[in-house]
C-alpha cells in the first residue's frame, strides 16, 4: 500500500459504535455507546481517517431497505458530530446488504464485502487512498477482526477481556480503551507490516476469482444460446446501472446528509430563512439534473453534462446553507 496514504481506523457499527441487538432501520432508534463520540474525535485529531464497515443482513431479510440504512448512517454521523462538537468525523460508511440465505432474492448471495471477508476495507482503501500498513479495525465480533486481519490491518476486539483467545491482535473492555490502545501503538506500525501485507495480497488474489465466479454463474445458468445472449444483455444492463449508481453515489449521500442536516437545523431553530428557501430551490434543481443524467445514460456526453449540472447546483446548495449558518 502506498505509504503516502492516510492511516485509517475501520469501525464496526452495531455494538461497537451504537447499541443494536436487533434489526435497526429507524434513525430515531440510534443510540451512541459511551465514549464513542469522544474516542472518534481523538482518533481524528491524531490523523486517522474513520471508516465504518457493517454487514446489513436485515436488508437481505427484508426487515428494512438500503435507503433506511443510509438514513441510519446519516443519523449516526450527525449524532457523533453533535456529541463530539466536530464536523464530519466519520469519513464514510460501507455496508453489505447481501446474505447467502436472504429472503429477498436480489440480495441472496455470498459477497466479498460481507465480513469476515475484507472486501469493504479493501474497497475503502482504494476509494480513499488509505495506508493499510498504519491501519486498524475495531469491532465487537471475531468476524470483524477476521476481516481486519485479511485486509492486513491490526485488530482490536472490544467488549472482551484480554484472555479470550487469539481472535484479534488486541482486546479491550471498552471503546475508549481501544482508542487509547491504538494511540499507544503509534510508532510501531512497521513491526509486523510484512506479514500483514502478505495477508492482504492473499486476500486480493482470492477476492478476484470470487467476483469472476459470480459473473460466470450468470452466464452458465442459461442452458441455451438464446438465453445466454439474453443473460448477457441483462448483465450489461445491470453493469451499466451499477456504474451509474456508483457515479451518483457521492451525490446521493450528500443529499441524504443534507436532508438530515436541514431537518435537525429546522428542529433547532423552528424557522426557514430566505437563504434556506433558496437552498431548497437549488436542491430541487440538483434532483432534476440527477434525474436527467439517469435518463441520458446511453449518451455519455449528455450524461456528463447533466451530472456536472447536478454537482454544481449541489455545491451552490451547500454554499447557501453555509452562508445561512454563519
Ligand atoms: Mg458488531
Amino acid at each position: 500500500m502506498d505509504s503516502a496514504g492516510s492511516p485509517v481506523v475501520f469501525l464496526d457499527r452495531d455494538n461497537t459504535l451504537i447499541a443494536n441487538d436487533g434489526d435497526l432501520g429507524d434513525p430515531a432508534q440510534v443510540r451512541l455507546l459511551p465514549g464513542v463520540a469522544d474516542g472518534l474525535r481523538t482518533l481524528k485529531e491524531a490523523g486517522f481517517r474513520l471508516v465504518v464497515v457493517t454487514n446489513q443482513g436485515g436488508v437481505a431479510r427484508g426487515r428494512y431497505t438500503e435507503r433506511d440504512v443510509d438514513l441510519v448512517h446519516a443519523r449516526i454521523a450527525h449524532a457523533v458530530d453533535e456529541a463530539a462538537g466536530a464536523t464530519r468525523l466519520i469519513d464514510r460508511f460501507y455496508y453489505c446488504p447481501f446474505h447467502p440465505e436472504a429472503t429477498v432474492p436480489a440480495y441472496r448471495r455470498e459477497h466479498a464485502w460481507r465480513k469476515p471477508q475484507p472486501g469493504m476495507l479493501l474497497q475503502a482503501a482504494q476509494d480513499l487512498h488509505l495506508d493499510l500498513d498504519r491501519g486498524w479495525m475495531i469491532g465487537d465480533k471475531p468476524r470483524d477482526t477476521a476481516a481486519g486481519r485479511a485486509a492486513g490491518v491490526r485488530t482490536v476486539l472490544v467488549g472482551h477481556t484480554p484472555n479470550e483467545g487469539p481472535a484479534a491482535d488486541f482486546t479491550s473492555p471498552t471503546f475508549a480503551a481501544a482508542v487509547e490502545l491504538v494511540l499507544a501503538q503509534r510508532g510501531s506500525d512497521g513491526l509486523d507490516a510484512a506479514r500483514r501485507a502478505a495477508a492482504r495480497a492473499k486476500s486480493l488474489l482470492e477476492m478476484k476469482p470470487a467476483y469472476d465466479d459470480r459473473s460466470a454463474a450468470v452466464a452458465t445458468a442459461a442452458p441455451s444460446a438464446r438465453r445466454t445472449k439474453r443473460s448477457r444483455i441483462e448483465r450489461d444492463k445491470h453493469q451499466r446501472t451499477r456504474q451509474a449508481k456508483t457515479a451518483l453515489e457521492p451525490l446521493r449521500r450528500a443529499l441524504l446528509e443534507l436532508v438530515e442536516e436541514v431537518r435537525s437545523d429546522r428542529t433547532r431553530r423552528g424557522e426557514l430563512s430566505p437563504m434556506r428557501i433558496a437552498a431548497g430551490v437549488m436542491q430541487l434543481a440538483t434532483i432534476v439534473c440527477a434525474v436527467f443524467a439517469l435518463l441520458e445514460l446511453a449518451d455519455l456526453t449528455q450524461f456528463g453534462r447533466w451530472l456536472g449540472g447536478a454537482l454544481l447546483t449541489q455545491l451552490a446548495t451547500i454554499a447557501l446553507l453555509l452562508f445561512d449558518r454563519h
